[in-house]
């Protein structure tokens, strides 16, 4: 039988578990997801997908989609305090293409979630269960069985070779199922919004991202043109009191010493008070996998958000893991061996991401020495810097792929 007949059950229709379940539906396994959300969910805003997380997104078809959907930068405008002009800009567009034949481009959350959930639906092999209000998973020597309380109050059991937790930061699979680690919080909110472009009168550029750091916080814009927006992530510090107090902040707090920046100014005046709020949290779990049960993306291992790769991620877990899962005698050998090939790789990730927060959020008279460095870098400095990173191949070794066969029902449209 094509794909060995495997069930597996992934909770968490995010970035994860959709791109998990296309690509084990594609190797011929049955998948089952169970999302707490009665859709798919339209929250977050922008995200950068860097050639590395567009490998995967095209090897299973989603090239076209993605494109008509998203923006490829020309480059990032890195701007430092109060700068009215940048001190530099970082080549994207066609060095990212020439140096990795793939580009780094920028969409809404939504719209990439849009395009994996309408990919999965061509599988008769997926069913993803929406409104699902609670799930338990229970580890046996062959497999794992799986209860759960769904939206029209019936409840499932089954048996399956595999439980996948992507359910997200604050995952009931990790916290419950694992007795892992709650989330931490990392002293820092992202503010986000989208906003209509014209809203800000020119102070950021139309067809690159701006990249604005200032003491103690720094933002992120980006234009996504087929929705006439800008999306804006503004990071700002907040006490743990307040952050998650009764009473949370409607919009950020900028220090009086934001306002002669015309950019910052720009966006805060734009912006009012309609932002989303964000604590932003990481996770250091030192199991990802217990028996048959197992965790991939933020679920596993959530990083600050400065490097723009959590997504990018949980995307390559999900091409490593889908194969092991079909190809290793049990689930258990299967995550180890994708903890062991994913955790060196996601660490170093979730360190520079770290050190990047660190870097973006100085103070004068440290920002003379790092903008100086920034120049001296000049625009292409970044490329050669990441090669490691962008030019990953989430490919596991050809003995793994070799023998899988798809299952597809023809080509996406
Ligand atoms: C401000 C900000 C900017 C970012 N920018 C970028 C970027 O530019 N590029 C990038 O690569 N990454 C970026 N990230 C990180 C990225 O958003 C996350 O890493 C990514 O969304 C993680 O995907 P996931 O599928 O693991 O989790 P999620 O997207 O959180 O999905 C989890 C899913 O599980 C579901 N779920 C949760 N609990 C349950 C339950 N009990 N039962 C059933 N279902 C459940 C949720 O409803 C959701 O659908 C950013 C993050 C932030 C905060």
């Amino acid at each position: 039988m094509s794909g060995n007949g495997r069930t597996i059950y992934i909770a968490g229709a995010g970035i994860a578990g959709l791109t998990l379940a296309l690509a084990l539906a594609k190797f011929g396994a049955t998948v089952v997801v169970l999302e707490r959300n009665k859709t798919i969910q339209e929250v977050g805003a922008g995200l950068q997908i860097s050639p590395n997380a567009r490998r995967v997104l095209n090897q299973l078809g989603l090239d076209r989609q993605i494109a008509a959907k998203s923006l490829e930068p020309s480059g990032i405008d890195i701007y430092p305090f109060r700068a009215r002009r940048p001190l530099t800009t970082l080549a994207l567009g066609p060095a990212m293409l020439e140096r990795h034949g793939l580009p780094y481009s920028v969409m809404h959350r939504a719209d990439l979630a849009g395009v994996l959930y309408r990919a999965c639906k061509r599988f008769a092999n997926i069913e993803i269960a929406f409104g699902v209000r609670a799930f338990d998973a229970e580890s046996h020597a062959r497999g794992v069985s799986v209860t759960a309380d769904e939206a029209d109050g019936k409840s499932r059991s089954a048996r399956a070779f595999a439980f996948v937790g992507a359910d997200g930061v604050s995952s009931h699979t990790r916290i419950d199922l694992l007795d892992g680690p709650e989330a931490l919080y990392s002293g820092y909110v992202a503010w986000r919004i989208t906003l209509p472009m014209a809203d800000l009168h020119g102070a950021v550029a139309p067809d690159r991202t701006s990249l604005l750091f200032a003491p103690g916080y720094h933002a992120v814009c980006y234009p996504l043109p087929h929705r006439g927006q800008v999306n804006i992530a503004l990071f700002a510090r907040e006490k743990p009191e307040v952050a998650f107090g009764p009473a949370p902040p409607k919009s950020p707090k900028l220090p009086w010493a934001a306002l002669p920046s015309p950019q910052f100014r720009a966006i805060t005046e734009a912006a009012a008070r309609s932002w989303g709020y964000w604590p932003v949290a990481t996770i250091s779990s030192k199991a990802w996998h217990r028996g048959a049960i197992g965790l991939i993306g933020d679920a596993a291992h959530a990083m600050v958000p400065y490097q723009a790769q959590g997504a990018a991620m949980a995307i390559e877990d999900a091409a490593i893991l889908a194969p092991l899962l079909m190809t290793e005698p049990d689930a258990e050998s299967a995550f180890a061996r994708f903890e062991a090939l994913r955790r060196p790789r996601v660490e170093r990730v979730g360190k520079i991401s770290a050190a990047n927060g660190r870097v973006f959020h100085l103070e004068w008279p440290f920002t003379l020495a790092r903008d100086a460095v920034i120049a001296l870098r000049g625009p292409r400095g970044h490329l050669r810097r990441l090669d490691w990173l962008y030019g990953y191949h989430a490919a596991p070794e050809p003995d793994i792929v070799g023998p899988l066969r798809t299952a597809s029902r023809g080509p996406e449209r």
